[in-house]
């Protein structure tokens, strides 16, 4: 499938906010008295080509985001050579569960029992299991998907029941017109939601919360996995990517 108009990265711009990023993220793991390597930068690069993924890959990135299955397949063949881990970071649709248990190895929006059960029952047998993350919107705002706090504690103990599946942590993402203060706000929301699911018996190891545009905050609050499009790879193009 075409992947229509970009503008793709130089070398040297990816280079260059690649440096920049990992300058941040370090600033931020030290403000909050963290070491840098609890974070894991995961490249979001929806909208974006191989050549550039590749191009990250040689400056040492090896955890790639996308967000669209159709997009994302000829990618991830592409680059196959690589052995690149592949987080799906978008939507789930059920009819998407099987060809994502079959080529990603992270999930991070699961947000009901009926996906994490089509992805356990369909990942394949001689792939290790299938990290995931239980979407969660604090308070049912805006139109992003993910489940509501009350509902987690019940949804996480069903999921981490689930064979071929393991229920790594929490995802969520701050509203998009919300500023700095309230963004941390949300992310605080995330980490207590789940340090109470881990107190009542639930292990998880992980929180993926920050994009471009607040991952200082989420770093604050913990966050172990940041998604990071815009400020490595600079604007996506492609109309209808966020
Ligand atoms: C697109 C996307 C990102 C990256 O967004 P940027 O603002 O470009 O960093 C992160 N997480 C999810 C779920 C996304 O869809």
């Amino acid at each position: 499938m075409p992947i229509g108009p970009q503008i793709s990265p130089s070398a040297a711009q990816l280079s260059a906010n690649l440096r920049a990023l990992r300058a941040q993220i370090s600033a931020a793991a030290a403000q909050a008295q963290r070491s840098v390597d609890s974070i894991t930068l995961v490249a979001v690069s929806k909208g974006h080509d191989a050549g550039s993924i590749r191009a990250l890959h040689g400056l040492g990135v090896h955890h790639f985001g996308e967000s669209y299955l159709q997009e994302a397949l000829p990618k991830l063949a592409l680059l196959r050579d690589l052995g690149l881990t592949w987080h799906f970071i978008g939507r789930v649709q059920a009819n998407k569960t099987r060809a994502i248990a079959e080529h990603f190895a992270w999930v991070h929006a699961v947000d009901r029992l009926r996906i994490a059960e089509r992805l356990a029952a369909q990942r394949p047998a001689h792939l290790g299991a299938l990290n995931v993350c239980l979407q969660i919107n604090p308070d049912g705002q805006g139109a992003r998907g993910g489940a509501g706090a009350a509902q987690a504690l019940e949804l996480s103990r069903s999921i981490a029941a689930l064979p071929r599946l393991r229920l790594r942590g929490l995802m969520v993402m701050a509203g998009a017109g919300g500023d700095a203060q309230a963004n941390r706000g949300c992310f605080a929301q995330l980490r207590s939601l789940q340090q109470q699911l881990i107190a009542a018996g639930v292990p998880l190891d992980s929180l993926s919360m920050g994009m471009s545009g607040d991952y200082r905050e989420a770093i604050l609050e913990g966050a172990t996995i940041v998604r990071i499009g815009t400020a490595l790879f600079g604007p996506r193009l492609r109309a209808g990517l966020r």
